[in-house]
């Protein structure tokens, strides 16, 4: 984008809200040519988006991009109505007609698109606009606003002869024979009187979780990839042969209805939407099942908060909630403007898919020597945090997103879920994009790469005891607060300890000596850093001590206080409990759950180690696998020598006896939800199991209570409708100490 217009529009956007700020504006709005010119870009700026949207199913920029610009341009027009034309894509429906593919169709009734607020503030501006005409019993429909592709369906005595998309709004494309491939929609309405004639609308959609399957089915036949699950709808369902449509698995959803003709004065059209959409519901057609029809704005606005924390509840992406009014004949006073009704509107939620660069595709080797490779992009700010790594998982899994080095790609993070690159931009291609190749050394310790038993998508270095990478990752990972917690023993410190700039051999060779250490041993240890001056960094690196201070003439170097922070901390960790020992030991499998459950039975180390496969695998909760994976592990010798080394250091290997915690909850399986004020998400599963129990994530039959406290959601619905009993968190302490809920 030229960065003119960029600055220019960008201060547009700002006076929009408010700030007024014109006067970082690089276009002079007080010249009349030069607003007329920045209109007139900014418009073909859209177009050329909608052509690649719309046509082409291959976008050039996010969804929120193009929300931007298209903002940009309200906001100009608002200011300078005088630019307004009845071309400008503020008032046109921004679909077209690809004639090349598809016989064009005249809809019988309008297809319009939505106005938007994007805040409860806008939302109640509507809701004033509207309130005078909405009289005191109507009410407003909610539903989710589906991230599809809109299509008309039109039926004549109940069958379906057409079916077309949106197009520019009065003409379509025709696509029935396409249509007529998806299951979810009836060929002939399941009624006795149906309309002499109705056009019916709604929005075909892709499923979220079957996006990643078709893109790499799409890269295997050499096609080209779908950036989102949106456009590989479009793609699907936009297809000259309409044996691809059929074998694509889309859906609909309907929520609209034109022209409705009816059959006689017996069978009149419905006065309300909701009464429309039971009747669909009858004649066999999709309806969703989350819409509501509600009386009162702070009603509205829960609805569009709940979904907002809901999103992905459901099976199809939503960009935001539809609000309409339910009352056809307050829709009609109301009427429309030249691109969308007057009498609804959509909230639309902040994005969560973002474009952004692929700038590099690198690998990382973790504590198991599992090799992931991961994605480095062009920071970018999605759902509320910067994102500039994420992981791509395995080989396999970069070839089937058919992403290449170079790409623009979308990518999503929803809320506080891991971010995903989805897809490439396709159309953003220049050339110069390069398939990664997934090394076959060791980028740490240079070892060949291999699977660990055929048929495994993931590569692992199989160094386990001295690649620098998985050791420093271990010594990482055993100062977790789910294992020794040592606070002081960070990412950086566990690479300094065990893969330093210098000295060429590290002072810790295996975790076997963690606790061997002694503060002298890290005298000569550095690491390279950015050089500051004054706090400023200047751009070069400089090598300096990572565990004593640097030292001066009348100083000498010593150990930081981080430093010997860290040996109080190595020195109180021998005191841990024994399931945190377990889970320092790195065994595959044995995370906090399995370790406090093992050492709830052992009671200690020696114990475990000498206990037999049937007898680990009889243990409530373990199972063979984990069973395996103990006793595997400790038939490694250097394995055995790190328990050795960390029991002749004074490692606690046992739980005292008599220290177990009466077994009030023993064979009773509990799920904990929500915030509780006593016990931490954690604590209340180590109180759980600790006391016997078994502390489980989901509810289902088998769930004995639900400890529910503040904000729990879908668990403690799930729980109310399996019947199964909820205790609150005096309940549950009720249980714990006296094992009996009186
Ligand atoms: P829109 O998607 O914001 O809203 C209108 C459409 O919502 C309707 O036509 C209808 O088909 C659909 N819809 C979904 N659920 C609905 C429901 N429950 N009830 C009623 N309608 C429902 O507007 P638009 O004009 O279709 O498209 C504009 C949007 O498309 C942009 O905001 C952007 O998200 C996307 N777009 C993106 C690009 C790009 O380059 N990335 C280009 C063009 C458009």
């Amino acid at each position: 984008m030229d960065d003119t217009v960029k600055d220019g529009t960008t201060s547009q956007g700002d006076a929009d809200h408010g700030s007024g700020e014109s006067d970082r504006s690089e276009v002079d709005l007080s010249d009349a040519a030069a607003r007329a010119k920045l209109h007139a870009e900014l418009a073909e700026q859209i177009e050329t988006h909608r052509g690649a949207y719309y046509r082409d199913d291959q976008p050039l920029v996010s969804d929120a991009e193009y929300d931007e610009l298209s903002r940009r341009l309200e906001a100009l027009e608002e200011q300078f109505p005088e630019l307004v034309t009845d071309s400008s894509p503020t008032q046109t429906v921004g679909g077209s007609v690809d004639t090349s593919t598809f016989a064009p169709v005249e809809h019988i009734g309008r297809m319009y698109s939505l106005d938007n607020v994007f805040d409860f503030e806008e939302l109640r501006a509507w809701h004033d606009r509207v309130r005078d005409a909405v009289s005191a019993k109507s009410k407003f429909l909610c539903e989710l606003k589906i991230d599809g592709l809109a299509v008309n369906l039109l039926y004549r005595n109940g069958e379906l002869v057409r079916a077309a998309t949106r197009g520019d709004g009065r003409i379509g494309e025709d696509i029935t024979a396409n249509v007529r491939t998806i299951a979810d929609i009836p060929q002939r309405l399941d009624t006795e009187f149906p309309p002499a004639e109705v056009e019916i609308r709604g929005e075909v959609f892709f499923p979220v979780e079957k996006f990643a399957e078709l893109n790499a089915q799409l890269v295997a036949e050499g096609k080209p990839p779908f950036a989102n699950p949106r456009n590989s709808a479009a793609g699907s369902l936009r297809q000259k042969d309409p044996a691809v449509t059929a074998s694509r698995p889309l859906h609909m959803l309907v929520h609209g209805i034109a022209a409705w003709t009816p059959a006689d004065d017996s069978h009149p059209e419905p006065a309300h939407q909701s009464e429309v959409y039971e009747q669909f519901r009858q004649w066999g057609l999709p309806i969703s099942e989350y819409y509501k029809v509600l009386p009162t704005l702070d009603e509205i606005e829960e609805f569009i908060s709940y979904y907002g924390d809901h999103r992905h509840d459901v099976t199809h992406e939503i960009d935001g909630i539809v609000v309409k009014i339910d009352d056809f004949a307050v829709q009609e006073a109301l009427g429309y403007t030249s691109r969308a009704p007057r009498w609804a509107t959509a909230y639309k939620y902040p994005p969560e898919e973002v474009t952004t660069k692929l700038l590099d595709i690198q690998v990382q080797v973790g504590r198991t020597g599992r090799v992931t490779p991961f994605a480095v992009m062009e920071p970018v700010t999605v759902a509320g945090s910067t994102v500039e790594r994420a992981t791509l998982h395995n080989g396999y899994e970069v070839k089937r997103k058919g992403v290449l080095i170079g790409d623009t790609v979308t990518l999503r993070k929803a809320g506080d879920v891991i971010p995903e690159v989805l897809g490439p931009v396709v159309a953003a291609r220049d050339g110069s994009e390069r398939e990664f190749v997934m090394p076959t050394h060791c980028p740490s310790c240079g070892t060949l790469l291999g699977e660990q038993k055929e048929g495994d998508k993931d590569v692992r270095c199989p160094n386990a005891r001295s690649c620098p990478a998985q050791l420093a990752n271990r010594v990482y990972y055993l100062a977790s607060r789910a294992a020794f917690d040592i606070e002081a023993l960070g990412e950086e410190a566990a690479v300094a300890l065990t893969a330093p700039a210098e000295p060429e051999t590290p002072p810790l060779t295996s975790e076997a000596f963690l606790f061997d250490l002694r503060p002298e041993d890290l005298a000569e240890v550095k690491i390279w850093r950015n050089k500051r001056v004054k706090g400023v960094e200047t751009g070069e690196r400089e090598l300096v001590p990572y565990f004593y201070t640097r030292g001066t003439a009348k100083k000498p170097s010593a150990p930081s206080a981080n430093t010997v922070k860290l040996f109080a901390e190595l020195d109180k960790a021998k005191d841990q409990d024994l399931w945190r020992v377990l889970v320092a030991l790195s065994i595959r499998h044995v995370g906090p759950t399995a370790a406090r459950t093992l050492a709830a039975h052992f009671h200690s180390l020696a114990a475990i180690r000498e206990a037999s496969l049937e007898e680990l695998s009889a243990v409530d909760g373990i199972g063979e696998t984990i069973a395996q994976s103990i006793h595997d592990w400790f038939s490694v010798d250097w394995h055995e020598e790190i328990v050795d080394r960390w029991q002749e250091a004074g490692v606690r290997m046992e739980d005292e006896a008599g220290e177990s915690a009466p077994q009030t909850l023993a064979g009773l399986t509990i799920v904990a939800t929500g915030s509780l004020s006593t016990f931490t998400r954690d604590g209340i599963k180590e109180a759980i199991l600790a006391a016997g129990g078994k502390a489980a994530s989901s509810v289902s039959k088998k769930t004995d209570y639900v400890v529910a406290g503040e904000n729990a959601g879908s668990k403690l619905e799930k729980a109310e409708s399996l019947g199964v009993p909820v205790l609150d968190e005096e309940g549950f302490r009720n249980l714990l100490t006296t094992g009996s809920l009186d």
